[in-house]
């Protein structure tokens, strides 16, 4: 009932009400009102309706920025009405009237938006001043020099902004009569000076115009109103809603207010400021003020504001009332506000108020201070920091004073963040022998492929000039917490003569590169980085008691664990990756790859034996001898996550990526045959050479991979499962609890399944007999192909977990390779046919819906059903969303995505019930 009554009301006023008074008290709208009014819209009101000095106005809501584009510029008449009414309410507030002689009522006219866009849309003040006006004003305060400062402000922001004159066109005259009068600051400019200024002025206007300055108040206020909205659609604030993902369709408010003056004269100001310092998170007071200013001075540079604090020596009583005000402010939002405010005769009026822009280093302080202070929850606390943030304090940085030194020399794309510096090298091998040589290095590569992965685990950064954020680089990065940056298209690499061109310059082997993980900055040269805390704890090298940060993050994510319903576990490979997540707070493996480790030390040889194998002799021989290997690897990775599910999955990408390349050998064989040699090595290469091009696939990723190798070479999968078992058996015997999860890639048909269960059914069974031992183990798959979700009903009667590899199903889904997709993603981004990337963010209509079915077919089977996920979404927290909303048992993400992963899941568990 009570809902229905709510949903007219809303309705009633999306149809009827345009425009929302503020003044004398009361406010139509409330802080709750974002979405209409806009975020300053909405504190303008909440703060008048808690009684703060608030200068009176009214607000035009988004919805009005709607109608306009939908007339095609227009505005109707009956919205023209209610303004207009409106502005009658306000004179009466005001005691003034647009366009009075006597008393002119002077207006700011503000643009603002549900999200705050920074300088990215325009506001106008003094609107209202004309030719008879500024003498009224004059008049009436006593103050010519205050009013011809007021009317020249106002030419100069009515001619850029409404007008689109070039702001130079005024500054040049500005600057023309104080050199004129040699004055240094415009503070020196007395009326006189300011009269020459407004006439010079409106002579630039009526040179670029061809006609004079509007002198019609009301004239005045429509153009200015059209000309925000019009600045909605201005190129930088498109292009910053793409960056930060603000839908075009919410449009902006205007915000038409009455004027006070911070520019009367040394009892007057204008400043801005924070409740806490949104870099660092400390408790104090923080910003800046101007003394006989006005609106953006403080801002623009124009000359050198105070800091806050000095304030109270100045203007010891408005500066009283301000700490008061702000601080209830922040009593009342719960959270940092960033505030505007002016006074005007040593009296203090509010014009703004927000929620605080902060790092995510100032997000974990605040947040676990105002717990502390008993202003917020932990409840209400987890909802203060934004997940994504905290990667901040996990990366090393730079000293920030020796990075600004340097200029930016290129840019790609942030894939992991974190300062990195050290001399380029152009191959893995060359980075392991450099690094053991005691050096740091960039390794810097077009793409990295799998076999690069010990360079990549050695080197400081890495650095490549193609790929996407999914790009193997990216992920490795990412798993490895070492600073990325993929895809810097300006890097021309030439890996054999081992040097980049960037920017008209070359970068040779052994010359420094610095590049910014965080901001996907690069620039040539070396800057002195810092590690970060909290790594220190995480790794054992700092005692946590010591780390004031540490303490605050753990306590923080010890508050989501409360609240959160999906388990969190982790991608790991080896055990000290699992340890890592452990420490990090992750409870579970949800993906080992078990091809990795055949990356390791002197394992290529047997892998490639194994493979280059005609018989299955000769291919168990090889296996044989892997055999021991694995069998450790997985010792290693349980004895990392102790006491944890760990899910290990067979074998999954085709052969071909543990042999060389076909091109390499090609070139090898011609060498040889040029020079005349004869003998083993010859053969050898010849051998490969036939080996790999008879794996050669023209779709290796719709190849001969996954399930599919298991089911042609079982051998394989009855390996890995006796390493498995084996491993599992022994930790048995040493008292550790272990529960192996064993999963069979890329099965789209539950007769794959079966096939391949059989063998590890078989298989366990024996080796626990051989050990005599008993333990549990499960099998499942990974939901990867599109059929494997379409019949998950089928496939849950031989599964007993789901992990679905959203990488896979995406790629599959919209048939887009992944590692192609760099080539058209950012045009299909720019034409708006996709919002974001799929491959970072799940694209929770087309793949999310094969994900939903998944869970609904596979729990019908089998309503225990262990449900998770493993590809890169799982540390995506939108991603992380849907997965709750849909039911999910759990996500897995790289160990340094565990914090994000922890704190988006209890935001996702305090926003949405399951089943909403
Ligand atoms: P932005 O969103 O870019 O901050 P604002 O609309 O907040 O733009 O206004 C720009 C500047 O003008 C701010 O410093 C603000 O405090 C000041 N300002 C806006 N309205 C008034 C007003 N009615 N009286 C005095 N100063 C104002
Ligand atoms: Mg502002
Ligand atoms: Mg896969």
């Amino acid at each position: 009932m009570a809902k229905t009554n709510v949903k007219k009301t809303a309705k009633a006023g999306k149809s009827n009400k345009h425009v929302y008074f503020f003044g004398a008290g009361k406010a139509d709208g409330n802080r709750t009102m974002k979405d209409l009014l806009g975020g300053k819209g909405a504190g303008l009101a909440e703060m008048t309706n808690a009684g703060l000095p608030v200068p009176p106005g009214f607000t035009i809501s988004t919805a009005v920025c709607n109608i306009y584009y939908k007339e095609h510029r227009k505005i109707p008449a009956a919205i023209d009405r209610e303004i207009a009414d409106q502005l009658k309410k306000l004179e009466k507030a005001a005691g003034a009237t647009l366009g009075s002689t006597e008393n002119p009522l002077l207006v700011s006219v503000r643009s603002g938006a549900k999200f705050s866009m920074p300088g990215m849309m325009d506001t106008i003040l003094n609107l209202g001043l004309n030719d008879d006006a500024v003498e009224g004003l004059k008049r009436r305060t006593g103050n010519g020099r205050f009013a011809f400062d007021s009317y020249r402000r106002f030419i100069q922001m009515f001619g850029s902004v409404v007008l689109e004159i070039p702001k130079d066109a005024f500054e040049h005259e500005f600057e023309g009569e104080k050199s004129a009068r040699g004055a240094r600051l415009d503070t020196d400019l007395d009326e006189q000076a300011l009269r020459n200024v407004v006439q010079r002025f409106k002579k630039v206007v009526k040179d670029r115009t061809k006609r004079d300055f509007p002198q019609d108040p009301h004239q005045q206020l429509t153009m200015a109103r059209d000309a925000v909205f019009r600045s909605w659609m201005n190129a930088r604030a498109i292009e910053y809603r793409r960056i930060y993902d603000i839908p075009d369709h919410i449009g902006t408010a205007v915000n038409v207010q009455m004027m006070v003056f911070g520019n009367t004269g040394d009892r007057s100001g204008t400043g801005v400021g924070f409740t806490r310092n949104p870099a660092t998170g400390a408790k104090e007071f923080y910003g800046e003020f101007l003394i006989n200013a006005q609106g953006e001075d403080v801002v623009a540079g124009i000359r050198t504001p105070q800091p806050i604090r000095e304030l109270e020596q100045v203007m010891p009583k408005a500066y009283k009332q301000l700490r008061e005000i702000t601080t209830r402010l922040e009593k009342n939002y719960k959270d940092v506000q960033d505030f505007e405010f002016t006074i005007q005769d040593e009296r203090l009026f509010m014009l703004q108020t927000r929620s605080g822009k902060r790092t995510g280093y100032a997000a974990v302080v605040i947040a676990t201070d105002l717990v502390a202070e008993k202003l917020v929850t932990p409840k209400e606390a987890i909802l203060l920091v934004d997940p994504e943030s905290l990667n901040q304090l996990l990366a090393p940085g730079f000293d920030p004073d020796e990075w600004k030194k340097i200029p930016v020399t290129t840019r790609g794309l942030p894939a992991s963040p974190g300062a990195a510096s050290g001399e380029v090298v152009f191959s893995a091998d060359r980075a392991v022998e450099w690094v053991n040589q005691g050096k740091q290095v960039i390794l810097v590569r077009r793409e990295t492929v799998p076999d690069d992965i010990h360079g990549m685990f050695v080197a400081q950064g890495i650095l490549t000039a193609t790929g996407g954020m999914t790009s193997h680089a990216a992920v490795v990065g990412r798993q490895m917490g070492k600073p990325s940056i993929v895809g810097a298209g300006g890097l021309a690499i030439d890996e054999s003569a081992r040097q980049f061109r960037v920017d008209g310059k070359t970068v040779k082997e052994g010359d420094f590169v610095s590049f910014d993980g965080l901001s996907g900055e690069v620039k040539l040269g070396k800057v002195a980085s810092k590690p970060s805390e909290i790594l220190q704890v995480v790794n054992g090298t700092l005692a946590a008691k010591k780390s004031d940060i540490y303490q605050r993050f753990e306590k923080l994510l010890s508050w989501a664990d409360q609240y959160r319903r999906l388990g969190v576990r982790a991608n790991a490979d080896l055990q000290d990756q699992a340890e890592l997540a452990y420490a990090f707070g992750a409870r579970g493996i949800g993906l080992c790859r078990t091809e990795h480790m055949f990356f390791g030390e002197g394992r290529i040889p047997i892998v490639q034996r194994m493979i280059l194998a005609d018989n299955e002799a000769d291919r168990r021989k090889a296996l044989n001898e892997l055999l021991p290997l694995q069998r450790d690897d997985f010792y290693g990775v349980f004895k990392g996550m102790p006491g944890q599910p760990v899910t290990i999955r067979t074998i999954d990408p085709p052969l071909h990526e543990f042999l060389p390349k076909r091109e390499d050998l090609m070139v090898d064989v011609a060498r040889l045959e040029a020079l005349g040699k004869k003998g083993a090595e010859l053969d050898e290469k010849r051998r490969l050479l036939a080996r790999v091009e008879q794996l050669h696939e023209f779709n290796p990723m719709l190849g001969h991979r996954g399930v599919r190798l298991g089911i042609t070479y079982p051998e394989i999968t009855e390996m890995q499962t006796r390493a498995i078992i084996e491993a599992a058996c022994r930790l048995h015997k040493e008292g550790t609890k272990v529960i192996p999860e064993i999963m069979i890639p890329l099965v789209g048909h539950v007769k794959e399944l079966r096939d391949q269960k059989a063998v590890v059914d078989r298989v366990a069974t024996e080796v626990m007999k051989e050990q005599g031992v008993k333990v549990k183990y499960h099998v499942g798959t990974m939901i990867e192909v599109p059929r494997g979700s379409i019949t998950a009903d089928q496939i849950a009667t031989e599964a007993q977990f789901f992990s679905f590899g959203t990488n896979d199903l995406t790629q599959l889904a919209y048939g887009f390779s992944r590692d192609d997709v760099g080539k058209f993603l950012r045009i299909y981004q720019e034409k708006k046919i996709l919002d974001r990337d799929p491959f970072a963010s799940i694209d929770t209509e087309g793949v999310g819906a094969l994900v939903e079915m998944g869970v609904r077919l596979g729990r019908k089977t089998r309503p225990d059903l262990k449900l998770g996920i493993c590809g890169e979404h799982g540390g995506d927290p939108a991603s992380i969303h849907f997965f709750h909303t849909v039911g999910l048992d759990y996500v897995s993400a790289s160990p340094y995505r565990i914090p994000v992963a922890r704190l988006a899941a209890a935001q996702a568990a305090l926003s949405v019930k399951v089943g909403d």
